[in-house]
């Protein structure tokens, strides 16, 4: 039996529970609302916005339109550019330039990912990235076409920003964007370009401006000179999707200096 006192001790217990339920309803419902699909802090450090991004084109004359393609999808954002330079790298080797994202092509092997974004941090900051599409599965049947280059070079390029999957069930219906993993990128709707949702969770990712840019911001040279196409070099696996089609994977050198994977994989 519950005394008098013990009674409105749990009613009033009971009431600042719904309290904060309805506290919580409020003001998380706004955050479902608005964009949530970065997949850290990390971001390039600039101080103005937009900034340009140098999109390094080491790509074969096939994959190259591709590339036109999600520069320009990706540049209609309000605080980034990218502009597509001449490569520093070759497809093969796919080695980052400090400050700038390489983009790939190589019939890589029989490594089971169809493409992978690898990004250098120092702390929450940036400092290279690299783009790389896998040849040994594009010229198959089943992916050399339009709509599965366009998904995989949008979504590898928009974790380079920050970007996460914003689904990752293959089955359920398209969201219209690159971020969504389907298993057909045709749609309708169609799953090769950005769509709001993404330019608005760049405006969240790109939100403040920092004292320096990304230039100044260093990875040790040693963390470029690995071979990272090679699973073995990635690191220890964060997370991947239920379906375990993505994944990501993180290499730590400590002192704040990482190599992040984001992997996409074939069937
Ligand atoms: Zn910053
Ligand atoms: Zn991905």
């Amino acid at each position: 039996m519950f005394t008098k006192i013990q009674k409105s001790k749990i009613s009033k217990i009971s009431k600042i529970y719904c309290l904060a339920v309805v506290f919580l309803m409020l003001f998380s419902f706004p955050s479902f609302l608005t964009a949530t699909h970065s997949w850290g802090e990390y971001h390039w450090a600039r101080t103005l916005n937009p900034f340009t991004l140098k999109l390094g084109d080491n790509l074969s004359s096939t994959w190259k339109p591709y590339l036109t393609t999600t520069s320009s999808d990706w540049s209609l954002s309000t605080v980034l550019d990218t502009t597509i330079v001449p490569g520093k790298t070759t497809g093969q080797r796919c080695r980052p330039t400090l400050g700038r994202v390489e983009v790939c092509n190589y019939k890589y092997g029989n490594k089971g990912w169809l493409g992978i974004a690898q990004i250098w941090a120092n702390g929450t900051h940036i400092t290279q990235g690299t783009v790389k599409v896998n040849d040994t599965y594009f010229n198959t049947a089943t992916y050399n076409t339009t709509a599965w280059r366009n998904l995989v070079m949008c979504q590898e390029i928009g974790h380079v920003f920050g970007l996460d999957h914003q689904d990752e069930v293959q089955t359920n219906p398209n969201l219209g964007t690159c971020m969504d993993y389907t298993s057909n990128p045709v749609g309708p709707p169609s799953n090769e370009h950005p769509n709001q949702h993404d330019y608005d969770q760049l405006l969240v990712i790109y939100g403040h401006l920092d004292a320096s840019t990304t230039i100044s911001q260093k990875s040790p040279a040693v963390m470029g000179q690995l071979s990272f196409d090679d699973q073995r070099n990635w690191g220890k696996k964060v997370r991947q999707s239920r379906n375990g089609l993505t994944a990501l994977y993180e290499l730590d050198f400590g002192g704040g200096h990482k190599v992040f994977t984001h992997v996409l994989w074939a069937y």
